[in-house]
């Protein structure tokens, strides 16, 4: 940008910030105020943003990895459930599954993971399990010690809950900071995102539409995202999944846990 866009940028604040209105009358208390506006810092360390390794509680693996889906020509395709779990709809989801003999991944809320410990107790024999937080609480806005606090607890909850380990991170939102890369990274956590994703709200009634879409949308390596728990108009993604999975079923695709689709990863059909 130009000294000129810059100066537009500037002038485009001021205004947002009722200042530009001052006009000549700008005074310095004024201007420190704008300032603050667009020149706040954030702390070199520390806070939500800052990913330093300075004093790491448990030096991890030494390494991040961040995955969206996996590279691979194989029809290989990875359901995940956020939210988890809630009576009833996590056992339709479990029901469903079993039917079909599909593995899925649960990203679980650490204090439902708790507090509904019945609802999957027994029954993620071929399902994976994550880490999806312990409330819900956006991880973005975290420091490192909080974040670090937060994914043990959701951590051992679920590890009480299910009798697995959790190895996947999803953070909440899809949204992640520095202190929460900074934690799962000591926790020795990868980070798991997805590439498609259910749009319930699109398909109000219509839980074939959802499958259809899906099904459509779907290629080799995609990681799905579905939820298990939320609004009522999500009901309609997993009253879909019968169809949904015979659709891609019919298309060649396999069901695969997260970490098995990484496993394939480079894989060629
Ligand atoms: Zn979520």
């Amino acid at each position: 940008m130009g000294d000129e866009g810059v100066r537009a940028t500037r002038r485009a604040v001021l205004r947002r910030a009722g200042l530009v209105a001052a006009g000549a009358g700008l005074g310095a208390a004024a201007f420190a105020e704008a300032a603050e506006v667009t020149d706040r810092k954030l702390p070199v360390r520390g806070g939500a943003a800052g990913a330093a390794m300075v004093e790491a509680h448990r030096p991890g693996t030494g390494e991040l990895l961040v995955t969206w889906a996996v590279e691979t020509d194989r029809k290989l395709i990875a359901l995940t459930f956020d939210d988890g779990p809630r009576p009833e709809w996590t056992t339709m989801v479990l029901d469903t599954l079993a039917r079909f003999g599909a593995p899925a991944t649960f990203f679980m809320v650490g204090r439902r993971a708790r507090r509904y410990a019945s609802v999957v107790r027994g029954r993620m024999g071929r399902h994976e399990v994550a880490n999806h937080s312990w409330d819900h609480r956006d991880l973005a806005r975290t420091d490192a010690d909080r974040a670090r606090a937060d994914l043990t607890r959701a951590h051992d909850a679920i590890e009480q809950a299910t009798g697995q380990h959790p190895r996947l991170l999803r953070p909440p939102y899809g949204h992640v900071g520095g202190g929460a890369v900074l934690a799962a990274a000591e926790l020795g956590y990868r980070v798991v995102l997805w590439s498609l994703q259910m749009r319930e709200s699109h398909f109000p009634g219509d839980p074939a539409g959802q499958a259809r879409d899906i099904v459509d949308k779907t290629r080799p390596g995609t990681i799905l995202l579905a939820h298990d728990v939320g609004p009522t108009d999500r009901l309609v993604g997993l009253r879909g999944l019968p169809d949904m999975i015979e659709g891609l079923r019919g298309r060649g695709y396999e069901f695969v846990t997260v970490s098995d689709l990484i496993a394939a990863k480079g894989s060629r059909a």
